[in-house]
């Protein structure tokens, strides 16, 4: 498969076309952005972290019966992914408070919620990704219900997978956030990555955060934070 040009340049990653128009590269950055790009970093090596830590999730995803954009990883840092057009939602699932869900509503950080949350974030950076409910999205003319029904039955079980995942390696999934995608037939499929970048992951004896929020909080050891996760998930294995 070729690599053409640059369709997409996103924050933590770049999307390439091929000479097959179902399929792109998805080619990880090494870019580290906060609080709607606000806040901007790097760390050499992250992409090719991230790349790894997606491909080994996805390919749990589709063992467990979750269809996903993934085909194959290509090299350190680019995965084969189905062409899809991304659905402008955030579906984020929450098992923990912190984050945007303490500030907004003032539960304490750290509470085990009584069941798993899913939230709508409407996809638009010049609005700062704001919440939404159902019928925003219908509103907005970007899922319909049936669809949106998808996207919440999905993150569940996507949700109930990794959780279970982590905790076999003393990892506490706190909460995560799924991109989906209609692909040529119109089927909703899971998109995007999973990696400490989209996740917030704490180890489950010290609630030491494993993930983007060192970089968030400059918390430092970004880098072996995710090498810490993939080094989890490997050993899982
Ligand atoms: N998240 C993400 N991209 C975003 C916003 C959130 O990947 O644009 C993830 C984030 O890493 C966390 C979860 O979604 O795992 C919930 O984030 P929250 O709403 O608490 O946002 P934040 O505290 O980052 O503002």
């Amino acid at each position: 498969m070729d690599k053409q040009e640059m369709l997409y340049e996103g924050k933590g990653k770049r999307l390439f076309s091929t000479n097959e128009p179902h399929y792109v590269i998805a080619e990880f950055k090494d870019d580290l952005t906060a609080f709607n790009a606000q806040k901007k970093g790097a760390e050499s090596g992250k992409g090719a972290l991230n790349c790894q830590i997606s491909t080994l999730l996805f390919m749990l995803l589709e063992k467990e019966g979750i269809a996903t954009h993934f085909v194959k990883k290509l090299n350190d840092r680019a995965m084969l992914c189905k062409k899809v057009s991304i659905i402008p939602i955030e579906v984020v699932v929450r098992n923990i408070a912190t984050g945007s869900l303490t500030k907004r509503l003032g539960i304490t950080e750290g509470k085990v919620l009584p069941f798993s949350l899913v939230e709508l974030y409407y996809k638009d950076d010049a609005l700062g990704d704001p919440l939404i409910n159902d019928e925003h999205c219908l509103i907005l003319d970007i899922a319909q219900l049936n669809e949106l029904e998808v996207l919440k039955t999905q993150a569940l079980r996507v949700n109930e997978i990794l959780r279970v995942f982590f905790d076999k390696v003393d990892l506490k999934l706190v909460d995560f956030k799924l991109e989906f995608g209609r692909d040529g037939e119109g089927e909703i499929i899971l998109a995007d990555e999973i990696s400490p970048d989209s996740c917030r992951l704490w180890d489950k004896n010290t609630n030491q955060k494993l993930d983007k929020d060192r970089f968030r909080q400059d918390l430092g050891d970004v880098k072996r934070a995710y090498e810490e996760v993939l080094h989890r998930i490997i050993e899982s294995k």
